[in-house]
Order: C-alpha cells, then structure tokens, then sequence
C-alpha cells in the first residue's frame, strides 16, 4: 500500500490542498493529529480529509483543546486564543469527526499516535532520551509520530550497547528501516524546520520505505484569512518563516 502520512495541518486548507494536488494517487491516508488549531479553516480541513479514502486519523492536543477536552491554561496566550477562536467555528460535523479519533491506534503493524507512544497527545519526541525511553513502551518495529512539526526519525539499535540516534529527514530523502525507528513526516499547515514548505511523507507498507516530501503553497492567502478571522497575527508570520 501506498500511504500518504501527514500530522500537524493546523487549519491550513491551502497547504493541505497543495500537498493532496502533487501526492498521486495512494490506497490510504494516515494523520497524525491536530487537525486544527492556529489556523483559519478548521471545517474546510475536516470536511477534505474526510473526503479521503482509507482515513486513518489520531487525536493532537489542539483537536483535544478545540474540543474543550483540556484546560486550555495548558497552552500558552496566543495558542489559547486560537483555541477558544476554534471552539466557537466548529460546527457539528467538525465535532463529531474530533470526538471519534483515537489517540494510540496500530495500523498495518505501525503504531500512529500525536506525541509518543507512553504520551500519546502530549509528549514531544524531540530528543534521543525520550526517544529511548519510549523505545520501550513500543510494541511495533515502527511508529510514525507528529507534534513536534519536525520531518525527524529516531533508530534504535540493540546490539550489545543499544544506543538510539535521530536524523533531520530532508526532501527526498529515505531512512533506513531495517531499524525500529520513530517517523515524523513533519507539519503540513505549521512547519518549524525553517522550511516553510508544507512537508509530508510517503511509506509504502510493502516494501517498508519512507520518503519525505516539501511542497510550496501560497502562503500570503492563509495570513490574509488568518488576519481576516480575528486570530493571533503571530500564527500569520511565523508561516513565512517556517518554525
Ligand atoms: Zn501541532
């Protein structure tokens, strides 16, 4: 199967609509939570994703917050504002399709959450020590995380001295998974790495490969929608910049 796997849209249409116009046709499409979030199209995004054949979606934090699940004094004022901006658009269907998400689920032998696997929403894989520590609460040879908005594997090797390493995946460019390893394709709406491309990947089931992709959108439309609703303008520049 050939499955397109994206985290972290944050209700950005136009960079989800740029990333499903180059992807090709794929047999499923896996993502990794929040959905919504910073963003001005909360609906719209839902709305497409579901349209998707073969979705497999997972619960972020701000899908939890945007759904009044969390304290949002968990957040700090900027992404709290966006929050509660979230919570007064969504209409029904949105809240449906948010409640039904789990936040752990395995998928063809690979383990999908936001965060990490002992964290599901909250934890951010940032580092090779959380990474080693959630090695062993894995119970799969893989698992593809978000959260951190970061296109980013962690490997695990247990030879005698079992020591985890991490690459920054670039465009185009394939991991090595003869290894477990966490995958994370990296942000559609709100990418960190600088880069302000929306990024997302590609994994083939069968032949256990993985490549990352980067794909550019028109970013001055989302400022422009995100000025227009009242959110954070903070959530409009940092777009240019990617981080
Ligand atoms: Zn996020």
């Amino acid at each position: 199967m050939r499955i397109l796997v994206i985290s972290d849209i944050h209700a950005n249409l136009t960079a989800l609509e740029s990333v499903l116009g180059v992807v090709g046709p794929v047999d499923a499409t896996w993502c990794l939570g929040d959905v919504v979030g910073y963003g001005p199209d909360p609906n719209e995004c839902i709305k497409t994703l579901q349209d998707l054949p073969n979705l497999t979606c997972l619960l972020g934090n701000h899908d939890a917050a945007a759904l009044g699940q969390i304290d949002l004094n968990a957040f700090n004022r900027e992404a709290r504002a966006s929050a509660q901006w979230t919570q007064e658009v969504l209409n029904f269907n949105s809240k449906q399709f948010l409640s039904s998400l789990p936040e752990k689920q395995e998928v063809s032998g690979v383990t999908l959450v936001h965060g990490s696997p002992r964290n599901p929403v909250w934890e951010y894989m940032l580092d090779s020590m959380t990474a080693e520590l959630n090695f062993r609460s894995m119970t799969t040879h893989l698992c593809f995380v978000g959260h951190t908005h970061l296109p980013v594997a962690f490997y695990y090797y247990a030879n005698s001295h079992p020591r985890v390493t991490w690459q920054l995946l670039r465009e185009n460019e394939s991991p090595v998974l003869n290894v477990r390893a966490f995958l994370n394709p990296g942000s559609v709406g709100q990418p960190r790495d600088h880069d302000p491309r929306a990024s997302f990947a590609i994994f083939d089931s069968e032949a256990q490969t993985w490549q990352n992709y980067r794909v550019s959108y028109d970013i001055s439309a989302v400022q422009e929608r995100i000025r227009r609703s009242g959110l954070p303008l903070h959530h409009a520049n940092r777009l240019a910049e990617g981080w």
